[in-house]
């Protein structure tokens, strides 16, 4: 029998963490990326990228446009969609569906499909990407004859700092 599934270490990382080293570890991941499939890091794309690892939680698409939209002309929709697109496009970040946002990721570069955690509190997303996940996917998509196109997973509820705090004030959530 394998072990429960948990969550990796760190992937709801504490409050109080250095999140520039997020962000700089994040930059230059997605750097040596791009060098190594020889394709560009545009300045555009670049800061669509660090505003999408401002936090870990999910930046809303328009939360990023109005954004841009303040800092500089000419980040009109279509071209910071086209980042975007870029960035999904090179696994350096996900889209949440549920929340029509974005949210980068830690291990760009391996083809993947993530599962995500999503705190309905704070709104953290920690990606898992549980391998047994996805084979128990393509296993059953298999026997039922079904062609997988895509196979992120969002899930919902609290991560453990807001479990804390739910615990502590013994009133739960809501
Ligand atoms: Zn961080
Ligand atoms: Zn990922
Ligand atoms: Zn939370």
């Amino acid at each position: 029998m394998s072990k429960a599934t948990r969550t990796p270490e760190g992937a709801f990382p504490g409050i109080r963490h250095d999140h520039g080293d997020c962000v700089a570890e994040a930059l230059s991941a997605a750097e040596a990326l791009c060098a190594q499939r020889g394709v560009r890091l545009t300045e555009l794309r670049r800061r669509v990228f660090e505003l999408v690892w401002s936090s870990h939680a999910p930046v809303g698409a328009y939360d990023l446009l109005s954004r841009l939209a303040r800092e500089r002309e000419g980040a009109a929709p279509p071209t910071v969609y086209r980042a975007l697109d870029f960035l999904k496009e090179h696994g350096l970040i996900h889209r949440i569906e549920s929340l029509n946002a974005f949210v980068g990721c830690r291990t760009p570069g391996q083809a993947h499909a993530g599962q995500f955690l999503i705190c309905s509190e704070c709104g953290m997303a920690a990606e898992i990407d549980d391998s047994r996940v996805n084979a128990a996917i393509d296993r059953r998509a298999k026997e039922i004859g079904f062609a997988v196109h895509s196979k992120t997973i969002e899930v919902e509820g609290l991560c453990p700092p807001c479990r804390d705090r739910a615990g502590e004030d013994g009133h739960g959530i809501g």
